[in-house]
């Protein structure tokens, strides 16, 4: 049995798959390790939409290729996005790399440790299709004890029917694949009763879900809200990430009428500006997003609406930067993950244009529209200072044990004094007041009766 080291890099389904992986590898017989030290297989969970997460892979399987060659029984081997795009390239090209498992073959990855015992052979799976049935990619559903803690993670759907012009998504994760309605919410149901209090539901494009079968992500949520009664400990459920496209009436007002349902939505606009987004394929323009920014505004009064954005996509001009940044200014987004454009090889934007927005240029409009979401965060910040909200303790701080933090529905970070001594108020809704507040994090102290919830 192997002694086995996780990494992972990117986003959020690539959290969910490691912890899949790992229980997979567990149910296996293996022990997953701490630290690469310990470990005589180091499995990457690798990221391909930016340039920079592939290359950091890189830079650390380079560094492991000594101890690789001067260890036996040493292995390296890497899953997920990168490995789905270049592994067999990389087979051929780095020869102390033993394995590469595609994104939805990783249900695999107990065969191809067994048979890392046996021999050299360098092993690769790639391509195939999601399983409609069962969690996609690695096997049925099952109560799983996951790391997790509070925070529960529930894949819905897999991959993505739409083309954005710059993403690599469609090609390493394929079309998309929903899981059956009962399946998802007895996993949530399962990871509920193992002690998470907050689930997000996970899909590329999740409002997609199930689309054109008459039971979409509205019906889910309230499914959700019936199987799962507020005795279960549910306190809180979340969904990403919205295509302003998908997203509907329905879904907002379904998220108004389910109490557990966070009023947040993640609902990227990548542009501001027409011809950018028409380049991009998004398949909107600015005024459709501003019509469903305003359309969740109404129907969930107070929802946080957190959105991303590429700066420096080709053909980018002045005007188009400052349409976006005017978007930024203007809309009030709880949160913008601004991103420099890089060309991903295979995606219709790398084909079909040229880079042209110098480096310089890139990190200026970064830097740009970083600081007018740092304005729009202390504006709200400021406001919010002597109101009350309530959040979900998550207990010690990581930066600063002596005090707790927990976040609101709308995902605001707020740090406070610990409630009480020990942490068996972790896990529980509290109704704080804030006091002071910065760009990221609102400083509270519990307000008076604040419990709100057991
Ligand atoms: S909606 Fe666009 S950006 Fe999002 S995963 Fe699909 S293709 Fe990529």
């Amino acid at each position: 049995m192997r002694k086995i080291h996780l990494i992972t890099f990117g986003c959020q389904m690539n959290k969910l798959d490691s912890e899949l992986a790992a229980e997979a590898l567990a149910g296996a017989g293996h022990a997953l390790v701490a630290s690469e030290a310990e470990a005589d297989l180091v499995l990457f969970n690798t990221c391909s939409v930016r340039d920079r997460a592939e290359r950091r892979v890189l830079s650390r399987l380079a560094q492991l290729r000594p101890r690789r060659e001067a260890e036996p029984g040493f292995r390296l081997g890497l899953m997920g996005c990168f490995a789905e795009r270049d592994g067999a390239r990389l087979l051929e090209r780095l020869p102390y790399l033993d394995f590469a498992v595609g994104t939805r073959q990783f249900a695999r990855l107990p065969e191809i440790v067994a048979r890392l015992d046996y021999g050299r052979e360098r092993i690769g799976f790639f391509g195939g299709r999601a399983e409609a049935e069962g969690d996609p990619g690695i096997g049925p559903a099952s109560p799983r004890k996951r790391h997790s803690g509070l925070h529960g993670f529930v894949s819905v759907m897999r991959g993505c029917d739409n083309r954005c012009s710059y993403c690599i998504v469609p090609e390493t994760r394929g079309g998309e694949v929903s899981r059956p309605p009962l399946e998802v919410a007895a996993e949530a149901r399962a990871l509920v009763l193992a002690g998470a209090r907050e689930i997000t539901l996970l899909g590329q494009n999740i409002d997609a879900y199930r689309k054109g079968s008459g039971f979409g992500l509205a019906d889910l949520l309230r499914l959700i809200d019936r199987e799962i009664s507020g005795d279960a400990g549910l306190l809180r459920l979340r969904f990403v990430t919205s295509h302003p496209r998908d997203i509907t009436r329905e879904l907002a007002a379904a998220v108004r009428e389910f109490p557990r349902a966070a009023r947040h939505f993640h609902m990227p606009a990548q542009s501001g500006s027409d011809g950018v987004l028409a380049r991009m394929r998004r398949g909107y323009d600015l005024a459709a997003y501003r019509e469903r920014l305003a359309m969740l505004r109404e129907e969930v009064p107070g929802a946080a609406v957190a959105s991303d954005f590429i700066v420096g996509f080709p053909g980018e001009t002045e005007a188009d930067f400052l349409a976006t940044l005017d978007l930024v200014e203007r809309s009030g987004f709880q949160n913008s993950f601004i991103f420099k454009y890089s060309p991903r090889p295979g995606t219709p934007a790398a084909r079909d244009f040229a880079d042209d927005v110098p480096e310089e240029e890139k990190r200026r409009r970064n830097r740009v529209l970083l600081a007018a979401q740092d304005r729009v965060n202390r504006e709200r910040g400021a406001g919010l200072i002597g109101t009350r909200l309530t959040v979900l303790a998550e207990g010690p701080s990581p930066r600063d044990p002596d005090r707790w933090i927990g976040r609101t529905d709308g995902n605001l970070i707020c740090v406070f004094p610990p409630p009480v001594q020990g942490s068996d108020r972790a896990g529980s809704l509290l109704e704080l007041e804030v006091l002071s507040a910065s760009s990221l994090t609102l400083f509270c102290r519990l307000a008076p009766g604040g419990a709100a919830k057991p």
